[in-house]
């Protein structure tokens, strides 16, 4: 049994860049569903051990069939950013390393790497200079990392500290959120000790914004501590709530003004997308995510507190084993939940440093304007509906006719004849009481030609399906 590193590595590699490199002539979708794939690897506990190489060997030919591209270039479902390779190969020191990055003591490289990431990060996104960020393995639990310390700040300014004293017999805490905010939020809410239906939801327009005036309608009558939850990049259609507006209104009522902007927020990277997040440097927390837009491996998510004390104050933990703290150092720990994890910073800083400022801005808009092409393409060429047009990076598109159950099951059927075909990957979601398919172009290995293979390919499912509907 060899735990010779180099010969294990090489085999990995090997297989790894044999997978990366295939991608682009595979199918873009998985050739075997999960219950084939739950009997592929279902075996008992072996009693005896076996050579590691033969079980990668044998791992990769099992799973493969069962992987997702969504590395590849055609991956255009949910919101998948695509590992670049050079955050790939900096996760595998990670792994190799072995760090634990939960306190300087434990890896002074880790420690150190995280915060000139976390100062980057804000230079980048353009935020306040002294906010702290957490490293956290997502959006969702970088919403609940923010929402905690709302909690923590808006109760401690009426006088209840509840990392202390918890949440019961603590005045109420009114939660109001806009009405096509992400699910995540809701998980976050319940795990936090808010509940998911103890919201105010806040009416939105067409393309989910928030209504600034439905805001203060509702804001208006309430007293005690409140948290307004705000959004930058709709999942559906990429829109941006209005910042200056929705501040301004919970600013005046001494609110918390929390943004999910676990895409979108990379708008604010760019020259010309950056207006539309204008506002949003005044609110009080952000979230985004590594691993869409900044193209980061799993799992990597940004809870970022513009006061720094309050998240720390929500965050930290103490035991006589941990060392003292130097005025001035950053302990990882004190800004997630865990205390043990991963060094999510390295590969963050292995990106920032590959794209630099101008080659995130670059994406971000070659993404933009990506989506625009596809949209010009499938609407102008075959007169398919755009349900809205992109704001940023997501598209939305609806191929039904008729009553909303046919358009539904047509826009199902072209999806699905999509997928089959295997020149791209694409999902639906329920939009405004109607099906759509949804186009997110977030892989940073997606190019022009890309978009027009895809967009050929949609209109082909499209066509069939018409055909056959009228037959
Ligand atoms: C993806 C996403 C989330 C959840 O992020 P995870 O990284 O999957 O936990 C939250 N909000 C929005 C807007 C998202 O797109």
């Amino acid at each position: 049994m060899s735990r010779d590193i180099g010969h294990l590595l090489a085999r990995a590699t090997a297989s790894a860049v044999r997978y990366r490199t295939n991608l682009d002539n595979a199918p873009a979708r998985s050739l075997l569903d999960y219950h084939a794939m739950r009997e592929r690897f279902a075996a008992p506990l072996p009693e005896a051990g076996s050579d590691p190489a033969t079980i990668l060997d044998e791992l990769a030919a099992l799973a493969e069939p069962g992987l997702m591209p969504t590395t590849g270039p055609r991956f255009f479902a949910w919101v998948m950013g695509a590992s670049h390779p050079a955050g790939v190969a900096a996760d595998l020191l990670v792994s190799a390393w072995g760090q634990n990055a939960g306190y300087q003591s434990t890896s002074p490289a880790a420690a150190a790497i995280e915060e000139v990431a976390e100062s980057w990060l804000l230079d980048m996104l353009d935020l306040p200079r002294d906010s702290g960020i957490g490293f956290t393995t997502g959006a969702t639990v970088a919403n609940g990392t923010c929402l905690a310390a709302a909690r923590t700040g808006t109760l401690r300014a009426v006088g209840w500290d509840p990392d202390e004293d918890g949440l019961f017999g603590a005045p109420p805490v009114h939660v109001l959120i806009g009405a096509d905010a992400h699910s995540s939020l809701y998980s976050s809410l319940q795990l936090i000790g808010f509940g998911r239906k103890r919201v105010i939801t806040i009416e939105t327009d067409e393309l989910g914004r928030m209504r600034p005036a439905a805001l203060e309608a509702a804001i208006s009558g309430l007293t005690g501590p409140k948290i307004v939850i705000a959004q930058a990049g709709q999942i559906n259609t990429g829109a941006f709530d209005s910042f200056a507006d929705i501040v301004a209104i919970g600013k005046a009522h001494d609110a918390w003004v929390h943004v999910d902007g676990a895409f979108g927020l990379w708008a604010r990277a760019t020259p010309s997308h950056k207006a539309l997040t204008s506002g949003i440097e005044l609110c009080d927390s952000w979230v985004t995510d590594g691993h869409k837009w900044l193209q980061a491996p799993y799992d990597c998510g940004f809870a970022i507190v513009r006061d720094k004390n309050i998240l720390l104050g929500a965050m930290s933990q103490w035991a006589s084993y941990l060392p003292a703290i130097a005025q001035g150092d950053r302990v990882p720990s004190n800004y997630v939940p865990e205390l043990s994890r991963r060094a999510r910073g390295i590969p963050v800083y292995a990106l920032l440093r590959t794209f630099g400022r101008q080659g995130m801005a670059e994406l971000i808009e070659r993404h933009c304007r990506l989506t625009r092409l596809f949209a010009t393409r499938l609407a102008a060429e075959a007169g398919i509906e755009v349900v809205a047009e992109p704001v940023i990076n997501q598209l939305i598109v609806n191929f039904g006719t008729g009553d909303s159950a046919a358009r539904k099951a047509q826009t199902e059927a072209v999806i699905a004849r999509t997928v089959e075909d295997g020149t791209c990957y694409v999902a639906g979601a329920s939009w405004r009481g109607d099906w759509v398919m949804r186009l997110s172009v977030t892989s940073v290995e997606t190019t022009e030609a890309d978009i027009d293979r895809s967009a050929d390919a949609i209109i082909a499912a499209w066509r069939q399906v018409r055909a056959e509907t009228r037959s």
